[in-house]
Order: C-alpha cells, then structure tokens, then sequence
C-alpha cells in the first residue's frame, strides 16, 4: 500500500505544478494557495489532501495530508486544506470520484463574479461531453464550511464540474489527472466564451444533439 501511496504524492504533486503554470491557481503567489487538491487512496476511506494555505509553487509529493472521510488527519505534518469539508462531502457522496480539484483561475472566476454559467459552445477539439450540458453555478456559501460541502456534493450529483458563485471552480474525475482534464478544459472554455461574448451572441450545437453525446457517453460507462 505505501508504493501506492507514494505513487499517488508524486502524481498529485505533477498535477498540483501543472496547474500552477497553467494559471488555474489565479495569481502566481507564494503565499496564496488558489485553490486546492485531493484523491481517494484506492480501495480504502482515506483521502491525500493538500495542505492548508501552502503555495501550489511549491507543493512536494510529501507534503499532502492523509485523513479520514471526516476530515480527521491520519497522517501527515501540517493541517490539511480549509476546504476539506467541501473535499470529504463530495468523497462520501459519490464513491466513482478518485479526484477533486478546486481551482481559482481568472476566466472561471469571471463568469462566477458575474453570475453567467458557461454555455456548450463547441465540441470536437474543444471542451468534452462534460460541457455539453453547459457548467451551472453553485449560490454563494462561505468557504470552508459543512454547508458548502453539502451544497456541492448535490449539485455535483451527476456532474464533472461546477463554478462557484464568487470562488472558483471545482472538477471531479475518476482519477486526480482526469479531475485537472475537466479543470483546465473549463478555463479554457471560459475563455472561449469571453472571447465570443464579447462579439456577439454565441452559438450552440442544438440541445438534442448535445444531450445524445452525454447519453452516449453514461452508457460507455465514460465520466460526464
Ligand atoms: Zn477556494
């Protein structure tokens, strides 16, 4: 079990540096966090998360926290992420998610601030099946608490990913890596939809088609 432990530091780690030059932690700040990571150790009920406050720069493969599906840490030097009960709620709710990630990244947070949920627009080479039904926004909660978590864990229900009003993002995968996958396709798409808003009305794929490739996809067994 530890060489799968270890394993999975060091692929969280990778994750945690490609978000970073990618932007998805928002500013590039050594004191700010922008967001946060975690994955289920397979086949048991304990959770790797990152740890509380730390910079995404400068994030090492042993610096992430085991806990419990309660939050409780099992193993690790620091205190985990403030937004862990967002992490654990999700972990408990659906047991398909081996990654989360929560990310903080402009455009993403843009159409949060504004209130405008991200629209399918394109598919193809393009964002996948998981934005075919658009990405909603989850109200305003305070960040860090219970409630937050509950509200998430519902709306993520039979989704990959959601925008926070006023907070970011948050993408669910099988894996840690597909969880990024989703992440860093959504800032793509919301830039996308940035540029297009500001040309004029977009246009979308019709809806009946959109929702075939979703049906298509659930019954592939694929991850919407
Ligand atoms: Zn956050």
């Amino acid at each position: 079990m530890s060489k799968i432990i270890d394993d999975l530091r060091g692929r969280m780690a990778k994750v945690g540096k490609l978000m970073w030059d990618e932007g998805l932690t928002g500013k590039k700040s050594i004191y700010l966090a922008g967001g946060n990571i975690s994955a289920r150790i397979p086949d048991t009920d304990s959770i790797l998360i990152k740890p509380t406050g730390g910079s995404f720069g400068s994030l090492k493969a042993e610096d992430f926290i085991v806990i419990d599906m309660n939050g409780r840490v099992l193993k690790g030097d620091f205190k985990p992420s403030s937004e862990t009960p967002m992490h654990t709620a999700v972990y408990r709710s659906r047991h398909d998610v081996g990654g989360i990630v929560h990310f903080h990244s402009l455009y993403c947070g843009v159409f949060g601030i504004a209130g405008i949920e991200l629209i399918p627009l394109t598919y193809g080479g393009g964002p996948g099946v998981q934005f075919m039904r658009g990405v909603p926004i989850v109200p305003w909660v305070r960040a860090g608490t219970n409630e937050l978590g509950e509200v998430v864990a519902t709306a993520l229900q039979d989704r990959s990913i959601l925008l926070l009003e006023f907070h970011g993002a948050i993408s669910v995968g099988p894996t840690i890596e597909q969880a990024y996958h989703v992440a860093s396709k959504a800032e793509e798409l919301a830039e996308f939809q940035w540029h297009v808003m500001c040309i004029g009305k977009p246009n979308m794929i019709p809806e009946s088609a959109r929702l075939a490739m979703v049906e298509a996809a659930r019954k592939k067994g694929e991850f919407v």
